[in-house]
């Protein structure tokens, strides 16, 4: 046994190509040196070749085989296996064959492929196509395990038969010719038709991409690799990318608004809008930075928003290639794609959207300006005025208007329900403009009017009014678009000159007449009668008098036209006020029965002023308290110095004069209204024509009085030096 076992080992070593003895369970028993050499682990003898990591299919072949007690031959194009059973087990050897430079290379790539954990099915057939690897990757993709397919199946059993005869089919009917399914693969894959439908071992489906190459050695065909890997879900994953980038597509070129895809500013991508908006074709704009199409005063603004990735909104001035401007929305967005951030930009061009905002913004302001200016018309306006819509709807109410129609509480909006509770009109005032309101607002009419008055508690200062209702469906510039106005305007002041008119034309004709007929009466008597010399006189006397009463009255009358046409002009000069005020007192000494005080100032008093004009002011003062005092004799006239100013009062101990008068006392044609002013008669005109004399000059006039107890007039002039 020794000397066999050692001739054994000694042939074994001699052999130039690897032999070993092996147990039938894999058990190394001896092997040469060759042997060990064909394996990348470090075997030894004792070793199991069965039980090594990477079972190459061949020892897994072997080891079917070996189970069986048969012989096998295998050819791999490196190499030829033979086992041949021997005693318990088998001898094994392993022959390497004429090296063909390409076929090792490609064995050689393929090999390392084979041990690559590339997720991709790798199997080789022999040439008659029956598979003789079929690695890790094939397993995991097809679900067989090596020994299934190895030498019992072609690759074609790994495809889908139905879609593999229907290709085989089309390509026959294509080439014209009968094809084998190996010449049809060849056909295909020249072609590119590198996607096939394949079967798993438990009938499922899948898309594979197939490569094919047929392995020659010394120009024989020696067998074919196949390679497929999965891409079923990349297609699906395609599929749908396609799909979506063509919505895309769609949606960016259809929208009005340019989109640019860009990584950190620059322009990846643009639509169609973009060309329009931006003016430049939209591939001319890819490579370039997205600033340059923002005006330059807004550039480090877009850059900060990109740089903080911020994606709100915002508005810009857009700069188009040709160098003019536009206004922009922009709605940012940040996309990640494949582990790329990149920025969308939406922009839109507002360009007119704003210069139709800005025209609106115009006219808003100027409509608003105008209604401002209408409003404050109305409140600075002495009438009131109320605006209501078309159902009576009260829109608007000026102060006076408020003043007039308030009511205690919440009072309705609606101006015909307010009227009946104003319970300061008169009921008859109440119901004739309810029915005024009532045809305007149904349309019967488009304007009314009426006129009414307010009691006053006092019972005196009645307060007339003029409404006046109009349809305002045509003054569209108030900003309302149909609706009413009313006007109540306040015509008491108006009133009263007409009744001081009409008391005027009564006053004038009986001052006229008064003297006038004194005048016939005396004139008639003088042509009738013989008279002596002393009654001719006194005659001519009284007449003298009562010419000289018309003519002051004409003379008032024509100087107070001539003052409210403004016609009145005053001639300035130095002149002593003490000695005019002596001599117009010295007058009145003469001609009345009054006995007339005078209270001249300590020291002479100048003016610079109309001296005829202030005569007349003195006069008529004079006369008046003469006139208004029937009952007492007594008038006192004093100047008095104050300050740089000269105070001249004319007191008398007459009728008086109620308060309430004071305030118009000074008005044209106002008289007092009370029986004694009656029977004293007068226009009413005095007064008013001192006043304006007065104020003309710079001063002021006043007046103090007690009904029963008599009244002081004073004015007060500023002096002048003592010489011109
Ligand atoms: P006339 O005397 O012609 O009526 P005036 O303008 O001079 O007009 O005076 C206006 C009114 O003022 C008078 O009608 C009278 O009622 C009142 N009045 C003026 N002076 C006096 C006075 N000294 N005493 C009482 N009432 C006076």
């Amino acid at each position: 046994m020794e000397n066999r076992s050692n001739l054994q080992s000694e042939l074994l070593q001699a052999l130039p190509y690897g032999v070993a003895l092996i147990q039938k369970d894999g058990t190394i028993v001896q092997a040469n040196r060759p042997f060990m050499e064909q394996f990348p682990e470090n075997l030894q003898t004792k070793s199991n070749l069965f039980h090594m990591v990477n079972q190459s299919p061949i020892t897994m072949e072997l080891s079917r085989r070996m189970e069986q007690g048969l012989p096998w031959m295998y050819e791999l194009p490196t190499m030829r296996v033979h086992a041949i059973p021997w005693e318990e087990g088998y001898i094994l050897s392993i022959e390497p064959l004429p090296l063909d430079t390409r076929v090792t290379i490609q064995h050689n790539a393929f090999e390392a492929m084979m041990h690559t954990e590339l997720d991709m099915a790798m199997i080789m057939t022999d040439a008659n196509l029956l598979i003789t690897r079929f690695n890790q990757g094939a397993t995991e993709l097809f679900g067989y395990a090596p020994h299934e397919v190895l030498y019992e199946m072609t690759p074609f059993a790994l495809f889908e038969s139905r879609e593999l005869s229907e290709k085989r089919t089309n390509y026959q009917d294509e080439m014209e010719r009968l094809l084998s399914f190996e010449q049809m693969l060849r056909v295909a894959l020249d072609k590119g038709d590198r996607e096939w439908k394949f079967q798993r071992k438990d009938r499922t489906h899948f898309v594979g991409k197939l490569f094919m190459h047929p392995v020659y050695e010394q120009e024989q065909l020696v067998g074919f690799f196949f390679f497929v890997f999965d891409v079923s879900s990349e297609i699906q994953l395609k599929g749908e990318l396609q799909h979506k980038e063509q919505r895309y597509r769609m949606f960016a070129e259809s929208v009005i608004e340019a989109v640019l895809f860009h990584e950190n500013g620059m322009i990846l991508d643009a639509n169609k809008a973009a060309e329009t908006i931006f003016r430049i074709p939209a591939d001319e704009m890819v490579g370039r930075q997205t600033i340059e199409f923002i005006a330059e005063g807004y550039r480090a603004d877009v850059l900060r928003r990109i740089r903080n990735h911020i994606q709100t909104p915002y508005e810009v001035i857009g700069r188009r290639e040709d160098g003019t401007f536009l206004e922009m929305e922009v709605y940012p967005k940040e996309v990640t794609y494949q582990g790329q951030t990149l920025r969308v930009a939406v922009m839109r061009d507002i360009s007119d959207r704003k210069k139709i905002e800005r025209m609106l913004e115009r006219e808003k302001n100027a409509i608003a300006r105008q209604r401002d200016i209408i409003q404050s018309i109305l409140q600075a306006s002495n009438e009131a005025f109320v605006l209501t819509e078309s159902n009576g709807s009260v829109l608007f109410m000026n102060v006076h208007a408020r003043r007039l129609m308030d009511l205690p509480g919440i009072a309705p909006n609606k101006i015909q329900e307010r009227i009946p509770l104003l319970s300061t009109f008169r009921p008859r005032d109440r119901s004739e403009m309810l029915k005024k309101m009532d045809i305007l607002l149904d349309g019967t009419a488009r304007e009314v009017s009426m006129r009414f008055s307010i009691p006053q508690p006092n019972d005196r200062d009645e307060q007339y009014y003029e409404m006046y209702g109009t349809s305002m469906d045509t003054k569209r510039q108030i900003g309302m678009d149909s609706g009413y106005l009313f006007v109540f305007r306040n015509r008491t002041e108006e009133e009263r000159m007409d009744q001081i008119k009409n008391e005027l034309v009564s006053t004038v004709s009986h001052e006229l007449r008064t003297p006038l007929s004194s005048l016939s009466g005396y004139i008639e008597l003088m042509l009738n009668r013989e008279l002596t010399p002393d009654k001719r006189e006194r005659f001519l006397k009284t007449m003298s008098k009562e010419a000289k009463r018309l003519t002051d009255l004409l003379n008032d009358f024509l100087d107070i036209q001539r003052m409210e046409d403004g016609h009145q002009e005053y001639k300035r000069n130095h002149f002593s006020l003490n000695e005019l005020v002596r001599e117009v007192v010295e007058r009145f000494r003469e001609t009345g029965d009054h006995s007339i005080h005078f209270d001249d100032a300590e020291k002479p008093l100048f003016l610079i002023a109309d001296r005829a004009r202030i005569e007349q002011v003195l006069v008529n003062l004079i006369s008046n308290a003469i006139k208004y005092s029937p009952n007492s004799h007594e008038v006192e006239v004093r100047i008095r110095h104050e300050r740089n100013q000269a105070h001249v009062s004319i007191k008398d101990y007459g009728i008086g004069i109620p308060e309430h008068a004071f305030e118009q006392l000074f008005q044209k044609f106002y008289r007092v209204d009370n029986s004694d002013t009656r029977q004293i008669g007068g226009t009413g005109l005095g007064l008013s024509i001192c006043k304006e004399i007065i104020e003309s000059h710079g001063g002021s006039i006043e007046v103090e009085s007690t009904v029963g107890e008599g009244s002081t007039f004073t004015f007060t002039l500023d002096i002048a030096e003592e010489t011109p």
